[in-house]
């Protein structure tokens, strides 16, 4: 594995472009729907998808190109990882949805938020918060070789993961199967959206990786940067899907979530 270990500064630089800073326009067209609430930076919901002070429940909308749907075990895991993080007492929704393929593989960031902009439905209402999570059927436009990038949190209650890059990842190890790796990604995802590392949830104490912006310095944790990226993600999971470390979760607390 030393050859992912050499890979990692180019990882870092990968997901500076691909990650936390990926940002898009906010304009949206539908009459009758106000979406400007879902339309915020990364970060900007963080208090309010962990705490229930202005929301007490989470509405999750997976949209996925036929052939893309995550499988339930990474679904029924992450619905498990939003228990144990936020407080919703009127509960937790995940509905799922097949559409076609754009054909326009591979993706900016830019191209993924037109997507959402025609295939999103659910927005924010009364208490619940929503998020939409698309699966698309290709990899990002900046992957090169070994560096792919698996997932992104482009904006407050936004989410894409590379569902073609991820089977390609898990079908190439014997060790892990494609749930691991979704929920692996799923949890990374929601980590940003809940405003880690720094950034909707102020750092209690200094524990942001001093190469990779937004991700966690501490060794083996759900938010370190190597969860984005393919090969470095095989060894991360393969004893077991990695978890906040307690640093994380200080975060999460101290910014309403648990
Ligand atoms: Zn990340
Ligand atoms: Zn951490």
């Amino acid at each position: 594995m030393k050859l992912l270990k050499i890979l990692v500064p180019f990882l870092f630089l990968i997901f500076l472009i691909g990650c936390s800073k990926d940002s898009t326009d906010s304009d949206n067209g539908t009459p009758g729907v106000d979406k400007s609430a879902n339309l915020k930076a990364l970060g900007a919901s963080a208090n309010e998808l962990l705490s229930d002070a202005k929301f007490t429940s989470l509405r999750i909308e997976i949209v996925y190109v036929t052939g893309f749907k995550p499988t339930d075990e990474a679904l029924n895991n992450l619905a498990q990882f939003l228990t144990q993080h936020t407080f919703k007492p009127d509960g937790l929704s995940i509905t799922t949805r097949a559409v076609t393929s754009t054909n326009k593989a591979p993706f900016s960031i830019q191209e993924i938020a037109e997507i959402e902009k025609v295939e999103r439905s659910v927005y924010n209402v009364g208490d619940e918060i929503a998020i939409f999570i698309y699966v698309a059927d290709g990899s990002n436009e900046k992957d090169v070789n070994d560096k792919v990038i698996l997932g992104s949190a482009f904006r407050n209650t936004s989410v894409v993961l590379y569902g073609k890059t991820i089977e390609k990842i898990a079908n190439n190890s014997n060790a892990v199967n494609k749930s691991d790796v979704e929920t692996a990604v799923l949890n990374h995802e929601f980590g940003h959206l809940f405003g880690l590392v720094d950034v909707g949830s102020p750092m209690q104490v200094n524990h942001e990786d001093p190469n990779s912006e937004a991700h966690c310095s501490v060794s083996g944790c759900l938010m370190t940067a190597n969860i984005e990226f393919g090969g470095s993600i095989i060894d991360m999971v393969e004893t077991n899907i990695p978890d906040l470390d307690d640093l994380c979760i200080n975060d999460l607390v101290a910014n309403g979530g648990r």
